[in-house]
């Protein structure tokens, strides 16, 4: 059913990029911090609210039943469109960064004893480092680092990593701050080889490319709804059954029991057993609407149109005098990040911002890669399948005049 291919089309559903800022048309490059909504996505949940309003699983009455059957048919559609083997295998969570407390905490602090290890990467997120460090602390375990700050796995020496047999790894599908696309499959085979279990950070993956998580051979991955063009407060773990199933309970209260008395609570089956409280109902609908239009949209097609993108940016950027780009691994997502000799990211971000330019600026919450680059930050666009290569072009071109300007 992919019918959808046209960018220039797709804009058209997306109600925030025809607004303007600061008088100018936006151009909206921070896709990497959040996306922007199609209108399927802002109805579904305006219609939920004003239709079908209850809360799921409980109620006998009708309301709670069609929320209910919305609620859970988001959970197959997201299992069908990832290879999960059983809607089972799907954990609600807040995001990415909930999906992995619920890793580190119930998964993996009570295997961790002192002197075990943890394997990053260099360029990891801190929702993928902080996580690991509290467990790794409380444990006396210790983390290993791979490095990658110049865009490269080495996967030799990721294997001298893995034989250190580190008790989980956690490796990001594509690094927010770079845009470098890491050989996940490789190194999933690389970790399976060596029986280390391996969580991967979806959150820049999944937006910017199609995943079979059965084919990738991970144990985890997880990812955010509003990097996908979803609501936030929203996002999943997959987790291979046969592992959510020793995994204990990681949060309590309602929603995730079978049995409560004050001697004894018997929890829930997967996967309600780690989705404690009411959950975020109208998040996970929109979600679904947000799996359907990408599932509608041809994403070979959106794929090569963004790497267009990437690549007419940074040759366009490149003319500007004392643009330095960051990106160096041997294949990149639609993001880059950059430096301007001579200007502060601050003031660059800012000097975009009034030209309707949306970037970030900072240490894009990954600052031990920050330190191995020497750099206290830097200026990021990220692209999605909506941006244009005109848009790329105006980028290059306020970049050029904010050096004009200053010299
Ligand atoms: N991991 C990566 C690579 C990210 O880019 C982000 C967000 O920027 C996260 C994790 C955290 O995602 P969230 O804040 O949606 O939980």
């Amino acid at each position: 059913m992919q019918h959808r291919a046209d960018p220039i089309r797709l804009r058209r559903d997306f109600p925030i990029l025809s607004s303007r800022v600061h008088g100018k048309p936006l151009i909206y490059l921070d896709n990497a911090a959040t996306t922007q909504k199609p209108r399927s996505v802002i109805d579904t949940i305006s219609n939920y609210y004003k239709r079908s309003n209850a809360n799921v699983h409980r109620a006998a009455h009708a309301l709670s039943a069609d929320a209910t059957l919305a609620f859970e048919q988001v959970r197959q559609e997201l299992a069908d469109w990832i290879g999960a083997t059983s809607q089972n295998e799907i954990v609600w969570t807040r995001g990415t960064t909930e999906a992995i407390n619920l890793v580190a905490y119930s998964f993996l602090k009570p295997r961790l004893k002192p002197g075990s290890r943890i394997l990053l990467l260099e360029t990891a997120h801190h929702a993928n480092i902080v996580p690991w460090q509290q467990v790794a602390r409380e444990a006396g375990a210790v983390i290993d680092v791979m490095p990658c700050a110049q865009g490269e796995i080495d996967l030799s020496r990721f294997g001298e990593l893995l034989s250190r047999g580190p008790a989980i790894a956690a490796i990001s599908h594509v690094s927010n701050a770079l845009g470098s696309i890491y050989p996940i499959k490789a190194m999933c085979r690389m970790a399976r080889e060596a029986q280390v279990p391996v969580l991967i950070d979806g959150a820049q993956g999944l937006p910017h490319t199609d995943i079979d998580v059965a084919d990738l051979g991970c144990d985890f991955y997880a990812f955010s709804g509003h990097k996908l063009f979803g609501p936030t407060g929203i996002g999943a773990l997959w987790a291979r059954e046969e592992i959510l199933e020793q995994m204990p309970p990681w949060q309590s209260g309602g929603e995730m029991i079978e049995q409560v008395s004050f001697e004894e609570t018997r929890f829930a089956g997967l996967p309600f057993r780690f989705e404690a409280g009411t959950p975020n109902i109208a998040g996970v609908i929109g979600l679904g609407a947000a799996i359907r239009y990408l599932r509608e949209t041809d994403r070979a097609a959106m794929e090569q149109h963004e790497q267009n993108l990437l690549r007419h940016a940074l040759e366009c950027c490149q003319q500007v005098p004392g643009f330095r780009s960051l990106a160096a691994g041997p294949d990149q997502a639609a993001l880059f990040s950059f430096l301007i000799d001579g200007q502060h990211p601050q003031d660059v971000a800012l000097w975009l911002d009034r030209q309707g330019i949306a970037v970030r600026a900072g240490h894009h919450c990954a600052m031990p890669l920050m330190s191995a680059l020497g750099i206290p930050g830097s200026i990021r666009a990220s692209f999605a399948f909506y941006n244009t290569l005109d848009e790329a072009e105006a980028l290059a071109s306020a970049l050029q005049q904010l050096v004009d300007q200053s010299r």
